[in-house]
């Protein structure tokens, strides 16, 4: 069932997509069947005009939508005004920010809740038709059955009551809003939001107070530092008396180095000396991580999946991941969410946590993580050892970590004790998934006119091109541009992927500006689809692979003719061709896919981005000494006449060029076309090369390409003969 952009058009009515920053309900590609008995649900805490509750519940993939002013009640006395208002999208389930002044609901917003719903008597559209709307919540912190009634006295017809139906979770004196304020993200309060930056700092001046030293270069490169190493077990009843210690019990969990540095979170886990990267698998982690009010940090803790009784559960943990290849990331996360607990803070902004001792790192933790929320401070046990084990025992964990008091991390002598409890088997933990991507909303029309194309078509491109494209953009970094409403509606350049992108996704991570940024790498044609599923129709890439991001492999001349015309450009890449062939270089033209003409210049393994701007460079100045009259270098564009501006600054560490056989978002749906240098003649025409001609073009002329990513040409030796070349027409 692809989504019903109906649904939506409310909320999006509402909202300015320049100004909110909100989600707008383009970011999942994953399908919800229509109806359901379970879905996910959000409770958030908006400090707008007036404050309130808004209770979110997933109806038929999206989310309906309740103000509730004084909050949901544990009283099944209190009948609670609930005002059902526009339906959000749900990617909402995510949300918590500060919106804009001036905006729609302009203010702080938390995420206070977060669980999975259950309705009760039926599918929810139909109860909901009846005025009723009963429903089982498993959250964090609402449990129990609760009732939604339509008044039948509404002026307006969107008043409706909120309350507790009387269950065991029902609990007329106690004060849940009151006594569990913060969010289940961030750890934040409403208020706090408001002060994010304020309170990261606050947490710094901390850890500083604490003794925190600057990091070392070597840590913020690595960014990896190694967990601590945990000596093996001492036996119950063994007499080597211990330090004194704190104590953790080992949940059964994974144990991972959660690291976020701006957007970009890594959860890594050990199985013997090999790294696994999971955080694909883990997106509630992720996300919590990224609300916090730190920019950057380094934690130590365990991933758990709790059962109803709250247990740490490993069996639970292997389920979910397996159902996350299965289910969906949203399925998954919503049945079976994950809770990092964390044991130790390692590094905060740019200080290093970890010469403290072990009890600052533990304080530190408390001060920065809430007690309920997908991230939790673990609290550390203290006494006298074999009290301790004996109650962990009673309590079946069968084993805990002592960490010795007063001493840094990884110098602390940690060593692991048995309480007597038989371990449970450690169900192995395989992060499986599988590769499918689900085709959402392929009628949905991209291009109008005439001829009409829809999403389908585009999709249906890209995999018709698959075979010659994924290998030009395998390892290359991909920067997306989205038109998820087509052509005329609103794009965007995304340089992170979205949050919900499938674990077997590659991506890399780039520096960019200073902040990290992940983005995708397109090593095969699942991930293709996958992007253009995203409604991403242009593909822009980097000239450099992933292992070798200062090695340029190609070089780019891109014939501009906005103010020319083609049959100059054309001119000029025949001479460009000439040239290329006497200092011994390969070039491979194609069209732009809008009205220009670019020339690829393979470098082979090794070149400097560097090499790669020098020699464009110098080929553009001759290009222009041999056609003064027709072509320009010239940068400021007032200033280029009629000519086509021969432009060779798209080789850089950071330049995006639109990739060979890339769609372009143009009316007609037309596609950068690799050419034979017999094509670059007056007859060319760029319009020819569209998404329904490419795929009849390539059977029947194969890849003008081939031999791009093969050639290694004797750079060094062209560069020396285009020099002489520039040098002869000096010498007169
Ligand atoms: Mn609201």
């Amino acid at each position: 069932m692809p989504r019903d952009a109906k649904k939506l058009q409310r909320y999006r009515a509402m909202r300015s997509p320049e100004v909110t920053n909100e989600p707008f309900g383009y970011d999942t590609a994953e399908t919800f069947p229509e109806k359901r008995a379970h879905g996910a649900y959000v409770v958030h805490l908006h400090d707008a005009t007036r404050r309130h509750y808004d209770v979110r519940l997933e109806i038929g993939g999206e989310l309906l939508s309740f103000a509730v002013p004084h909050g949901p009640s544990l009283d099944p006395s209190k009948k609670h005004l609930a005002v059902n208002t526009e339906v959000h999208p749900i990617e909402y389930l995510e949300f918590e920010d500060v919106i804009p002044k001036g905006e729609y609901g302009g203010g702080a917003m938390i995420a206070w809740d977060r669980g999975a719903v259950t309705y009760l008597e039926g599918p929810p559209e139909e109860e909901m038709a009846t005025g009723k709307l009963h429903v089982e919540l498993h959250g964090m912190k609402l449990r129990g059955r609760w009732a939604f009634v339509k008044l039948a006295k509404s002026a307006k017809g969107n008043e409706w009551l909120l309350f507790k139906k009387d269950d065991e979770s029902a609990n007329p004196g106690r004060d849940l809003l009151a006594e569990l304020p913060r969010s289940v993200l961030s750890g934040l309060t409403v208020e706090e939001l408001l002060e994010r930056d304020a309170i990261g700092d606050r947490f710094l001046a901390r850890a500083k107070a604490l003794g925190a030293t600057k990091l070392t270069t070597s840590f913020v490169t690595s960014r990896r530092p190694a967990l601590a190493a945990i000596a093996g077990a001492k036996k119950p009843g063994s007499k080597a008396p211990l330090p004194p210690s704190l104590f953790d019990a080992e949940l059964g969990g994974i144990r991972v180095l959660a690291a976020r540095d701006g957007d970009v979170v890594t959860l890594r886990r050990w199985a013997g000396a090999a790294g696994e990267d999971v955080e694909a698998y883990y997106p509630e982690t992720v996300r919590a991580l990224r609300a916090l009010p730190l920019s950057s940090v380094v934690l130590e803790g365990e991933l758990i999946a709790f059962d109803p009784s709250g247990h740490p559960s490993r069996a639970l943990l292997a389920r979910r991941a397996r159902s996350f290849a299965s289910e969906g990331a949203l399925r998954a996360t919503t049945e079976t969410p994950v809770i990092l607990v964390v044991t130790d803070v390692l590094a905060a902004g740019d200080l290093d946590t970890r010469p403290l001792p072990i009890e600052d790192r533990r304080a530190l933790a408390l001060l920065l993580l809430p007690s309920i929320g997908f991230l939790r401070a673990a609290s550390p046990l203290e006494g006298d050892e074999a009290t301790l084990l004996e109650a962990m025992a009673s309590l079946g964990i069968a084993s805990a970590i002592a960490k010795p008091k007063g001493a840094p991390y990884d110098d602390g002598g940690w060593q692991r004790l048995e309480t007597g409890v038989a371990p449970p088997s450690l169900t192995p933990i395989r992060h499986e998934s599988t590769r499918e991507v689900n085709v959402t909303n392929r009628e949905k029309v991209y291009w109008p006119g005439d001829p009409t194309y829809t999403k389908g078509d585009l999709v249906d491109y890209y995999a018709a091109v698959a075979d010659v494209l994924v290998p030009f953009l395998k390892s290359r970094p991909v920067i997306l541009t989205r038109y998820p409403d087509g052509i005329e509606g609103k794009s965007f350049f995304q340089w992170n992927v979205p949050a919900g992108m499938p674990p077997w996704i590659r991506t890399l991570v780039l520096d960019r500006h200073e902040h990290l940024k992940r983005v995708f790498l397109v090593d095969d044609a699942a991930t293709l689809l996958y992007v253009a599923n995203l409604g991403c129709i242009p593909l822009h890439v980097l000239a450099a692979r992933a292992s070798s991001r200062e090695e340029a492999d190609f070089a780019t001349i891109d014939f501009d003719v906005k103010q020319s015309t083609l049959t100059d450009a054309i001119t000029l890449a025949r001479t460009l061709h000439r040239i290329l062939d006497q200092i011994g270089l390969p070039g491979f033209p194609k069209t732009s896919g809008q009205s220009g003409l670019h020339v690829l210049i393979p470098l082979g393994p090794g070149q400097s981005f560097d090499t790669a701007r020098a020699l464009a460079e110098l080929l553009g100045r001759l290009l222009v000494e041999r056609h003064p009259d027709i072509a320009t270098m010239e940068r400021v564009v007032g200033k280029r006449g009629d000519k086509v501006y021969v432009d060779t600054v798209q080789t850089g560490t950071s330049r995006a060029i639109v990739a060979p056989y890339s769609v372009r978002a143009v009316p007609g749906a037309t596609v950068s076309a690799p050419l034979a240098w017999s094509e670059v003649n007056a007859k060319l025409d760029p319009r020819a090369f569209t998404i329904a001609t490419m795929p009849k073009r390539l059977a029947k002329h194969g890849d003008r390409l081939a031999g791009l990513l093969e050639a290694r040409p004797d750079v060094p030796a062209a560069v020396a003969a285009l020099s002489s070349l520039v040098v002869a027409r000096l010498t007169p």
